[in-house]
C-alpha cells in the first residue's frame, strides 16, 4: 500500500492507472468535542478536545477521512494543533491536492511533522480503500488474522484528591476495564499507586510519567519505590524526557518493570535507535503520532522482531481517529490492551457513531476504509473553523 489515492490507482499498487491524475478537493474541519471527563497528565490537562478532520473528495465523488490528533500546545511532542493546521493549509494539502501522484511517498519523505502528515495519509488511504471496498484493518494485516474486538485499558489522570482518584478507578473497573494505567508525576506517584493498590489488590496496573522524572538516577529510585508500594507493574511508561534515550536505557537496565516508550518514538529511525540502545521494553504505538498506519506497522514489525510488546495508545481522538487507531490495535503485533477507550469516556458527543465498551472490549470496525464516517449534522454543529482547497 504505497501509491496514490483512488483517483490515481489503487493504494496497494495492484491496479496501476495510466490516466492523468485527477485533482482532489480537500476540506479541513476543526472540530470541538465537549469533554465527558478531563485527563490530567504530568504535562497538561485536556478537557474539551479540538482535532482537525481532513476530508478528501476525488473526481468520482469518493470521500476519505483522516484526523490530526495533535494537542493544543507543544509538550507531548513538538507538534501542536494550530501548527498542524497551518502546515496542512499552507503546504501539505495544496501539494497533495494538485498532484496526488505518489502523494503517500512524498508525505513519508517529509522530515518531522508526523501528526500533521498522518491526518492526510489517513484520509488518502481511507479514500482509496473505501473505493475498493476493503477495510483498513484487513489491508494492514496482509492476510494475517486480526482481532474482532480489543481489550481496553483505562487511563486515569492525576488527582490531588485520593477519594476522587479512587472514584475514577472504581468507575473504570465498574465499566468493565480490566486493567488501568495511572498518569503520574513525581509528586503524586507513590500516594496514588498506594491508594489504588490498597483498593484493588489484584488489578493490572501500569503508570505513565510523561517524561516527568528529571534524570535516570531519580527515575530508578522512584520506580523501585513504586514497585515496593504497588507490586509488579505492567510497565512504567516514559519516565524520562522524550529525547533522553540513553538515560532511559539506563533506567531500563536497572528496573524490574518493563519500560514503555511513547513520545520518544515518532519515527522509524527513533524506534530503531531506542531498540539499539535497549531503551524500550514495551512500545505505546499510536498511528497518529508516527505519520499514520503504514509507519505504525513498520515500527511495530521492528518491535515484534525484537520480542518487544506493543500496544496502541490513545489521543482522546474523535471517532475518525479512534477508528484508525482501532484498525491498528487489532493487528497481531499489538499484544497488550489498548489505551483506546469508548467514545463516551472522553466526549459528550462524537462526530461518528460512538464506540462502546462491552465486557471490557471495544469492537473493531470492519466496513470499507475506516468503517466509520462523521454524521454531517453533528460535524456541522461541532466545527469551529473550516477551510477548503481549492
Ligand atoms: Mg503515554
Amino acid at each position: 500500500m504505497t501509491s496514490g489515492p483512488a483517483a490515481h490507482g489503487s493504494a496497494n499498487g495492484v491496479v496501476p492507472d495510466e490516466r492523468e491524475p485527477a485533482r482532489l478537493g480537500v476540506t479541513l474541519h476543526r472540530v470541538r468535542l465537549e469533554a465527558a471527563m478531563s485527563l490530567r497528565s504530568a504535562r497538561e490537562t485536556i478537557a474539551d478536545r479540538e482535532v482537525i478532520l481532513v476530508e478528501i473528495v476525488d473526481g468520482d465523488g469518493n470521500v476519505g477521512w483522516g484526523e490530526c490528533s495533535a494537542l493544543p500546545r507543544p509538550g507531548y511532542t513538538a507538534e501542536y494543533l494550530d501548527g498542524c493546521w497551518a502546515l496542512l493549509r499552507d503546504l501539505l494539502v495544496p501539494s497533495v491536492a494538485e498532484d496526488p501522484s505518489s502523494a503517500l511517498e512524498r508525505l513519508a519523505a517529509l522530515p518531522g511533522h508526523p501528526m500533521a502528515r498522518s491526518a492526510l495519509v489517513g484520509a488518502l488511504v481511507d479514500l482509496d480503500l473505501r473505493a475498493q471496498g476493503r477495510s483498513l484493518c484487513s489491508v494492514l494485516a496482509e492476510g494475517a488474522p486480526t482481532a474482532a474486538r480489543v481489550a481496553s485499558n483505562a487511563v486515569i489522570g492525576i488527582h490531588d484528591d485520593l477519594g476522587e482518584l479512587e472514584a475514577a478507578v472504581d468507575r473504570a473497573v465498574g465499566a468493565g476495564h480490566r486493567s488501568v494505567k495511572l498518569k503520574i508525576d513525581p509528586d503524586h506517584a507513590v500516594v496514588s499507586l498506594r491508594a489504588v493498590r490498597r483498593g484493588w489488590p489484584d488489578l493490572s496496573l501500569s503508570v505513565d510519567a510523561n517524561g516527568s522524572y528529571p534524570d535516570a538516577d531519580t527515575a530508578i529510585s522512584a520506580i523501585a519505590e513504586l514497585e515496593r508500594v504497588g507490586g509488579p507493574l505492567g510497565y512504567v511508561e516514559q519516565p524520562l524526557a522524550a529525547d533522553d534515550l540513553v538515560g532511559t536505557a539506563i533506567v531500563a537496565r536497572r528496573s524490574a518493570s518493563p519500560i514503555a516508550l511513547d513520545e520518544s518514538v515518532t519515527s522509524i529511525g527513533e524506534a530503531v535507535t531506542a531498540v539499539s540502545l535497549g531503551a524500550v521494553g514495551v512500545l505505546d504505538l499510536k498511528p497518529a503520532r508516527v505519520g499514520g498506519p503504514l509507519e505504525a506497522m513498520a515500527i511495530g514489525r521492528i518491535m515484534t522482531a525484537e520480542g518487544i510488546g506493543v500496544f496502541c495508545g490513545g489521543m482522546m481522538e474523535s471517532g475518525i481517529g479512534r477508528a484508525a487507531a482501532l484498525a491498528f490495535a487489532a493487528q497481531p503485533m499489538c499484544t497488550l490492551p489498548t489505551d483506546l477507550g469508548p467514545s463516551a469516556r472522553y466526549h459528550r458527543r462524537d462526530v461518528t457513531a460512538p464506540f462502546d465498551l462491552v465486557d471490557g472490549y471495544i469492537e473493531v470496525p470492519v466496513g470499507a476504509g475506516l468503517g466509520v464516517e462523521p454524521d454531517r449534522d453533528v460535524l456541522a454543529e461541532s466545527t469551529v473553523e473550516r477551510w477548503r482547497f481549492p
